[in-house]
């Protein structure tokens, strides 16, 4: 008899987005003459930079001829992409990485989903409350959590809540976890982890033997100086942790597919006896029999992302986002709502007004200012009594909604 692996039945099925949409769709259907605007959306919508489609294209053409075609290339990456990668995110921010830390893939998901297999299933987990849902979800699906419990929490993780008291960015906590998941700038809060918060965080790994796993998916909307872009910026940072980045928001490569994973040689975790393991060399062991790399021209497209008329492209795809979320941020603020987040990442926090739940106040604002939102709690328990406000969208429908919503008062 074929048993399944009942980890996949602790899930909650695909509560979140789905139900939006179910929502949406029923209001249309109901009102088939209403302009709905979309704010809710974690996807970007301008098209790719010229830079890179024009990489791209030259690429598609190499593969069309017997003298320039290529195969299977490194799993790990092209060197050319890991020299560009070593060279403008890094060494440009004084960070000096080699090229076998380097792991260039098709998505942070995959990476912020895959890298859990390479850790005992007796580690410790510890997540952000809310979450970007793939930390906790693949840990479940691994076997290293108990069911959900009635507050929306799975047995067996460490939650730590982010709310306007820590500023959204929790202290490392009193008992010792093992593998800690940070993301920041944050999705769904839209806070920024400074120096010393992180050099917290990268003490406590160190005295605890724990692993990080930092997120940096947005570091390209970060705006102010001083806050960090990678964790490795941190003093000691490359002895705890692996950084994950994604062109994906940064790019607009959502439809593209190309990350990377930064997994360095310093880095350690232990067997049962307590013996010292090397790090880097297992996942180069998981990519290697796992995954087969990204494709040629997606990786010559990504390349060109760094040359100087692809910074500049990429910069203004990014500023495109921020001057939406500094409207949606100084907008709600004059209309009197508590906002947070939108100055260094594309999302906004709302704090929903008079003690309302989150899902009533999504209801509300596609009901009565037409304007799709995401409810904090669809991220965890401590999401609850917010909404996400996305900056990724048409700068005039983000107008336009802001204008519906200042006239719901
Ligand atoms: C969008 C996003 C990513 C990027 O995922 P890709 O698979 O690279 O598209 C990673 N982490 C977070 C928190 C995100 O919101």
């Amino acid at each position: 008899m074929i048993t399944i692996n009942e980890n996949f039945m602790k899930l909650k099925a695909g509560y979140l987005f789905p139900e939006i949409s179910r929502r949406v769709a029923a209001y249309q259907k109901e009102n088939p003459q209403v302009r709905i605007i979309r704010l809710g959306i974690g996807d970007v919508t301008l098209p790719l930079p010229a830079a890179v489609i024009e990489a791209f294209h030259k690429a598609v053409a190499e593969m069309a001829e017997a003298k320039t075609f290529k195969g299977y290339g490194p799993e790990q990456g092209y060197d050319f992409l890991i020299q560009a990668v070593i060279e403008n995110d890094f060494r440009l921010r004084g960070v000096e990485l080699k090229a076998n830390e380097v792991f260039i893939s098709d998505g942070s998901k995959c990476d912020t989903g895959n890298i859990q297999e390479i850790f005992g299933l007796e580690n410790t987990i510890a997540v952000t409350d809310p979450v970007y849902p793939v930390y906790v979800d693949t840990n479940v699906m691994a076997g290293r959590t108990g069911p959900q419990n009635s507050q929306g929490c799975y047995e067996g993780i460490v939650y730590l809540p982010c709310t306007p008291a820590n500023q959204f960015t929790p202290e490392p906590p009193r008992e010792p976890v093992d593998l800690i998941y940070l993301c920041y700038p944050n999705n769904p809060t839209g806070a920024v982890a400074t120096k010393e918060a992180l050099g917290r965080w990268v003490e406590y790994a160190r005295a605890n033997k724990a692993i990080i796993l930092f997120d940096a998916a947005y570091e390209a909307f970060i705006t102010d100086a001083a806050i960090p872009h990678s964790i490795y910026e941190i003093p000691g940072a490359k002895e705890v942790a692996i950084e994950f980045r994604s062109y994906s928001k940064t790019a607009g490569f959502t439809g593209t597919r190309c990350a990377y994973a930064v997994v360095p040689q310093e880095l350690h975790a232990y067997t049962r006896a307590g013996e010292k393991v090397a790090v880097n060399p297992i996942w180069h062991r998981r990519q290697t029999t796992k995954f087969n790399g990204v494709s040629y021209p997606v990786q010559r497209a990504t390349e060109a992302a760094y040359s100087a008329a692809g910074k500049r492209q990429v910069r203004a795809l990014v500023d495109y986002y921020m001057e939406n979320a500094r409207i949606i941020r100084t907008s709600m603020e004059q209309f009197g709502y508590c906002v947070y987040g939108g100055v260094n990442a594309p999302y906004i926090w709302v704090k929903t007004p008079n003690g309302t739940n989150s899902w009533e106040y999504f209801d509300m604002l596609l009901k009565e200012a037409h304007v799709v939102s995401t409810p904090g709690a669809g991220f965890g328990p401590a999401g609850e009594g917010f909404l996400r406000l996305s900056a990724f969208g048409q700068k005039e429908n983000v107008l336009e909604a802001m204008d519906r919503i200042g006239k719901l008062a």
